[in-house]
């Protein structure tokens, strides 16, 4: 997969639904951060509420250009996780609603969900399979209660769960969760590893017209690399990494992997990849053109402090924001949420370090992504399969508690130092 956005403006196929999902969210994510917080409930776990878009508009919902439906499912649950994982309400409604500026990540995967950016790239909406919704659902508390004891989890961060639909249209459900790569910093290699080595090879000789591909375990495994972190990160990482995995293996996940970005500090961002792949548009309008730097454009500071004002005026009085409400912060005022965040902590990544603990020359973006797939779908997909081709399935799908094992054993493994490796090397050569 490429990772080249494709801007979503009034002619791309999925512009109707990318304006109604972030309608949605703007107008059920102010909804409930408009009341008193207070404590969850078990049914706050259980909880959807649905809202029927049109036109005119009603009394409880304002109106929008397209006829739809809207579902919020567990709004106060996804609010308690917001902050938990310190999103402030006004940005996040900032980054998804203050212009309908997406992008859609390349060509869908082969679970065929889409992938949408925020114009700000701090968050994506993905689909998902009305599978997956329900596992969610169904997993959520433990989810909920894991991050409470695990704020610097590895998982992916949820922030909402959402559905759509068109009238006449099919059901789209989808989630809102952290983007692990930065909006500033070019990611020079993307690798997506399972601790698997089935299938698990991206064609080195198509890596010349896909540069920027997401590579696998044996393409990993070819050049080397390591996770190259001392011994006080090595122990922190690996530590979350297995409090993660525990629970993936009590839920029955699997097929979940760590997504790996590394920035060269030594290329730095001369190759300014990012601004290639975002693109504005506004809703209404003409599409603009490119703009370079549009993530670095700040307004003044006295209007920023004016417009987040307004928002959180807004967000309490429950008022719409308006559509076209532009970005709110000055870059001393970015209090970058990720900053609070051990893996996240060195400029929305972990750097590596050396034996000695110095930095190092790389910063890692990473987490463990795709974390919804239970292992009764993928049994059920094998057999489907198997019974198409009448044969027995290739990749035999391993139980959940194998594959978190497997998983760890792999990181685990090419988790270690410059340093380590070299002399492991050596140790071999003598040997
Ligand atoms: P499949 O089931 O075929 O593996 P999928 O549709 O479930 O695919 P994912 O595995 O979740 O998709 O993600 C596919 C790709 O999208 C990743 O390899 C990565 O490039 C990108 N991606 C997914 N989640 C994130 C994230 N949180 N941050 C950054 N990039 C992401
Ligand atoms: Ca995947
Ligand atoms: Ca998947």
């Amino acid at each position: 997969r490429v990772v080249v956005g494709t801007k979503v403006d009034q002619n791309h196929v999925n512009w109707v639904t990318a304006y109604n999902m972030l309608t949605g969210i703007r107008f059920t994510v102010s909804r409930t951060n408009a009341k008193m917080d207070r404590d969850l409930t078990d049914a706050d776990f259980d909880a959807k509420h649905k809202f029927s878009f049109d036109i005119t508009g009603n009394e409880l919902t304002p109106s929008a250009k397209y006829d739809f439906k809207f579902k919020d499912y567990a709004p106060w649950v996804f609010r308690h996780l917001r902050s938990t994982f310190k999103l402030d309400p006004a940005d996040y409604l900032v980054s998804l609603t203050s212009k309908y500026i997406l992008s859609e990540l390349g060509s869908p995967g082969k679970s065929g969900s889409f992938f949408y950016f925020s114009r700000d790239y701090k968050y994506i909406i993905k689909t998902i399979h009305h599978a997956e919704h329900k596992f969610l659902r169904k997993i959520l508390k433990d989810y909920y209660n894991h991050v409470q004891e695990n704020p610097n989890t590895l998982l992916s961060q949820f922030y909402g769960l959402h559905r759509v639909k068109i009238p006449y249209g099919r059901k789209i459900h989808f989630v809102v969760m952290n983007n692990l790569f930065p909006p500033h910093r070019d990611i020079h290699r993307t690798f997506d590893l399972k601790g698997s080595t089935i299938g698990r090879d991206f064609k080195e000789e198509d890596l010349e017209a896909n540069p920027r591909a997401t590579l696998k375990d044996l393409n990993w495994l070819r050049r080397n690399l390591h996770l190259e972190f001392g011994p006080t990160k090595k122990n922190a990482f690996i530590e979350q990494m297995q409090k993660d995995v525990k629970l993936l293996q009590r839920l029955h996940i699997m097929d979940y992997s760590l997504l790996i970005g590394i920035h060269d500090l030594e290329r730095g961002n001369e190759e300014n990849l990012r601004d290639k792949t975002l693109q504005v548009f506004q809703p209404g309008g003409e599409a603009n053109e490119p703009q370079p730097n549009l993530l670095m454009r700040t307004p003044s500071k006295l209007e920023s402090a004016r417009k987040a004002k307004e928002l959180r005026q807004m967000i309490k009085t429950q008022k719409p924001v308006p559509m076209d409400q532009t970005t709110s912060k000055m870059p001393d005022e970015l209090q970058d949420p990720k900053r609070n965040f051990y893996f996240y902590a060195d400029d929305g990544g972990f750097r590596a370090t050396h034996e000695n603990e110095q930095p190092g020359d790389e910063i890692y973006y990473l987490g463990i992504i795709d974390c919804l797939t239970h292992y009764s779908l993928i049994k059920r997909m094998e057999h489907f399969v198997k019974g198409l081709m009448n044969t027995e399935s290739q990749i035999s799908a391993i139980p959940p508690e194998r594959y978190g094992d497997r998983f760890v054993k792999f990181i685990s493994g090419v988790t270690k130092t410059r340093e380590a490796a070299e002399r492991e090397k050596a140790e071999e050569a003598a040997n």
